[in-house]
């Protein structure tokens, strides 16, 4: 039987992204399909997303949901099927999805985000004619709430559908003052730590993994790492509370948009047997970033330039890293501060390290199609994409050995290294001592021509597509099927 599942997301490419949730969300539905499960995605209707939709068609309103009227769009993400949520008192807004254009939170995220899950929870209920869900696949603190409306405020002789919620990332919870909860349109008895209350306010994630019937993180290593009050941030009870239903399922990537063999931001395309093309792409990336030509290695970095990333810490070896041979291209933005540090690294070395401060989607497969080593050390990582996509073409990742970055990178030690199956370098602290011995061991290990080869072939030939992880979630999906009935 194909099963129907509405995922709800505050992101989802190529139509929105700021990060790997959208990556995440934008390929689950055919990641699903191979399964026999139907995905339709209900993301927010932000000015970006209504222009790049095309034809669509309304197929439902709501007089008075959270902040206001709402109309449902149906519309196609790629080739499967999406829902809009056009709210134009709570979406139609110059600035990023979840800030104005100086970075700034909307004071009323909470009720955008509110709304987002009460017009979830109605659509899988059965409000919309002709448009039946089995399941609901909740992101983030987002779509927190999903769980909370489907368990706590059901539409009035509407369907129970169950519900999965998975955490992207733990650092992001969507807390907000107890004083919004009259508003949110749950029944008083949801004020209760069993219902959406956290530490006296309201917990977005908390309330979704409280009520789910079951809670996903991205790799398994950070599974059991949010068991512990450094990765839990606060959530750790209650995933130890809720443990048998918490899984870890490891992201994989859409290998139609990061293939080196078809990729067509690239100047030359490649495979692990025609390596040799890579070269072209490097002199591209040492020519936009003004770098000097010569053997040593071009490590990049792909990022948000935040404290969870490393990179204040990253910013700390810079030196140390041109000393030893290497050079830098790194595309980024984050913290002020951070990125100032990179500016100033760049002053400092003209010629070996090149900084571009921007989010630009086409120059980072520019940047993994023709660096040598990609650097992620994260302080925690749900399951990292970057070193996923390095992987897949040839751009040996420099990772700190945290979440899905120790999942997925196999260490160039001696034993791996004699076993021919290592495919990357696992830092084992996130100081300035252990990133400076982490570059070291890959600048010498470059040196080593045929090492350094075996390493990018081995990444490149791994597994990260879908299918695997698409199996689990299928299989999770059906098992609280089973279970409800
Ligand atoms: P996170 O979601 O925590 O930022 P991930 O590694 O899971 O980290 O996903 C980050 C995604 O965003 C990747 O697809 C990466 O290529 C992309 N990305 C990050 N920063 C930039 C940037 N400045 N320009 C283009 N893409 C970026």
């Amino acid at each position: 039987m194909t099963l129907k599942v509405l995922s709800v997301a505050s992101e989802a490419a190529p139509l929105v992204k700021t990060g790997g949730l959208a990556d995440v969300v934008g390929a689950l539905p055919a990641a699903l399909a191979a399964q026999r499960v139907e995905v339709t995605t209900l993301i927010p209707g932000y000015p970006s997303v209504l222009a790049k939709l095309g034809k669509t068609k309304a197929v439902h309103k709501w007089d008075a949901l959270p902040g206001g009227p709402a109309r449902l769009l149906a519309g196609k993400l790629g080739e499967a099927r999406l829902l809009v949520l056009d709210a134009p008192a709570l979406f139609a807004r110059e600035g990023g999805p979840y800030a104005d254009a100086s970075g700034r939170d909307w004071d009323d995220n909470w009720r955008r985000f509110a709304a987002v899950a009460r017009a979830a929870a109605d659509i899988a209920g059965g409000a919309v004619k002709g448009r039946s869900f089995d399941l609901v696949h909740a992101h983030d603190w987002q779509a927190g709430l999903v769980p909370a409306y489907l368990r706590l405020a059901p539409l009035a002789g509407g369907r129970s559908v169950p519900s999965v919620i998975t955490i992207h990332n733990m650092a992001f919870q969507g807390y907000f003052p107890g004083e919004i909860f009259p508003a949110l349109g749950l029944p008083p008895s949801a004020w209760t730590v069993d219902g959406v209350e956290s530490y006296g306010g309201v917990g977005f994630l908390k309330a979704g993994m409280q009520l789910a019937d079951a809670i996903t993180t991205v790799s398994p290593t950070y599974a059991g790492e949010i068991r512990s009050v450094e990765f839990g941030m606060g959530l750790e009870g209650l995933v130890l509370a809720r443990s048998s239903r918490v899984h870890g399922i490891l992201n994989g990537i859409d290998t139609k948009e990061w293939n080196p063999a078809t990729d067509p931001h690239l100047a030359a395309c490649f495979t692990a047997g025609k390596l040799a093309a890579r070269a072209k792409n490097k002199r591209a990336i040492e020519a936009e970033f003004g770098l000097e030509r010569d053997d040593g290695p071009l490590f990049i970095v792909v990022s948000r330039l935040t404290w969870q990333k490393g990179m204040d810490v990253f910013a700390e070896v810079l030196d140390h890293l041109v000393g030893i041979g290497g050079r830098l291209a790194l595309l980024g933005s984050g913290d002020a501060e951070i990125e100032q540090r990179f500016h100033a690294a760049a002053a400092r070395h003209p010629g070996r390290i090149g900084v571009r401060i921007g989010y630009d989607e086409a120059l980072s497969h520019r940047l993994q199609g023709g660096g040598d080593a990609i650097l992620i050390p994260s302080r925690f990582e749900p399951c990292g994409l970057t070193q996923l996509y390095g992987l897949a073409y040839g751009c040996v990742p420099v990772v700190s050995r945290t979440g899905g970055l120790a999942d997925t990178v196999i260490d160039a030690n001696p034993a791996a290294l004699a076993a021919g199956v290592a495919t990357g370098f696992q830092i084992n602290a996130v100081n300035a001592g252990a990133l400076a011995m982490g570059v070291s061991r890959t600048v010498a290990l470059y040196h080593q021509t045929a090492a350094w080869k075996r390493l990018q072939t081995n990444g490149m030939k791994a597994d990260f597509s879908w299918g695997a992880s698409g199996a689990a979630y299928a299989a999770l999906y059906r098992q609280l099927i089973e279970e409800q009935e």
